[in-house]
């Protein structure tokens, strides 16, 4: 039984040093006692086998908890001290059963059986405790994860980045660093949707979330933040460097079709580009500037980036320096 719950430890934290496949391990314990109890009887080793085995499994499971990522959770450090704690009280038993030797004592048989009667039913109880408490911590985790995850695109969705854009400019706050934010919409994407049905539309959605992706900077956080709306946080970045990052992706857009039934289809965005400034007091202040930048894209023709600031704008034409508004 424990085997088997090292078995799941394994499937759950998916570590390296757990074989796959246990069953030669509790084939070669299962001979191992019938050796010892019909072959060539040895008292001790044939009591002691099981305990030991479960001793391994156990500390075994409780590693694999603990090396399961680089921070546990609390759920994870106590469910891994009880397993380690029952693995230590079987290692106690086996130690107590092996002292009989190859032909048995009574005084230590009987204490081993009195060892298990106290230690067993609590341990088990409070390994699972601990295990369901561990389990209810992993659904939490795995359903505040879809809370701020976009289904589609698998990026981040308004609300996750709200929170991340927090995180970002408290951060950027502390150290003093620049953060620029991004906004883009499709171009037309009504007609898209309108032309070859939702199930294509979802399809152009994707498209353009994988070119943000394959674009993406190591720190960059990703967003779908309403329906063909996504918007990108580049911490570190400066207000030039991000306008050179939205041409690039503007372009990319325009330059990578995508398919439908063997048909390539040219699908382009707007872009609006903003950056942290002394006067801002959250990063939601920069979006709406990225955001009313990207009305003015919008207006101006589409398919093209604008800048925060309305004295600055430029149409992609290729060229790298910004161009005065009238
Ligand atoms: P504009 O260039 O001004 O942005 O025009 P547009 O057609 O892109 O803008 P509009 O806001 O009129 O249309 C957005 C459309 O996006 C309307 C809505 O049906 C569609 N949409 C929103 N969410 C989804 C989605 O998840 N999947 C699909 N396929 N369409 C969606
Ligand atoms: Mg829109
Ligand atoms: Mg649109």
């Amino acid at each position: 039984m424990i085997t088997l719950g090292l078995r799941g430890h394994r499937q759950r934290t998916n570590c390296a040093f757990v074989p796959k496949a246990l069953w030669p391990f509790a084939v070669a314990v299962f001979a191992g006692v019938v050796w010892t109890t019909l072959v060539d009887r040895h008292v001790g080793i044939s009591t002691a086998l099981l305990p030991v085995t479960a001793a391994v499994s156990l500390f075994l499971s409780a590693l694999a908890i603990i090396k399961h990522r680089e921070k546990s959770r609390p759920a994870e450090i106590a469910a891994a001290i009880m397993i380690a704690v029952f693995g230590f009280t079987r290692l106690v038993a086996s130690a107590l059963t092996m002292t009989q030797g190859r032909l048995g004592d009574e005084v230590y048989s009987a204490l081993y059986i009195q060892f298990n009667f106290l230690t067993l039913p609590a341990a088990y109880t409070g390994m699972v405790v601990f295990i369901v408490a561990m389990l209810a911590s992993d659904l939490l985790e795995q359903s505040k994860e879809i809370a701020i995850q976009d289904q589609l695109t698998d990026m981040l969705n308004r609300r996750g980045f709200g929170e991340y854009g927090a995180k970002t400019y408290a951060t950027a706050r502390r150290l003093g660093r620049p953060v620029a934010v991004i906004m883009s919409d499709i171009d037309r994407f009504k007609n898209i949707n309108d032309k070859f049905g939702h199930a294509v539309g979802d399809l152009a959605l994707v498209h353009f979330a994988n070119i943000l992706k394959n674009t993406r900077r190591a720190d960059d956080i990703l967003a779908r933040v309403g329906g063909e709306e996504f918007a990108i946080i580049l911490p570190g970045t400066k207000l030039k460097d991000a306008m050179q990052i939205a041409d690039d992706l503007c372009l990319r857009l325009e330059s990578s079709p995508f398919e439908v039934d063997g048909v390539s289809h040219v699908m382009t965005a707007s872009f609006g580009v903003a950056s942290l400034s002394s006067k801002d007091s959250c990063l939601s202040d920069v979006i709406v500037r990225a955001d009313r930048a990207l009305y003015r894209s919008k207006r101006a023709g589409r398919n093209r980036v604008d800048l925060e600031s309305s004295q600055f704008m430029r149409a992609i034409d290729g060229s790298l320096e910004p161009v005065k508004a009238s």
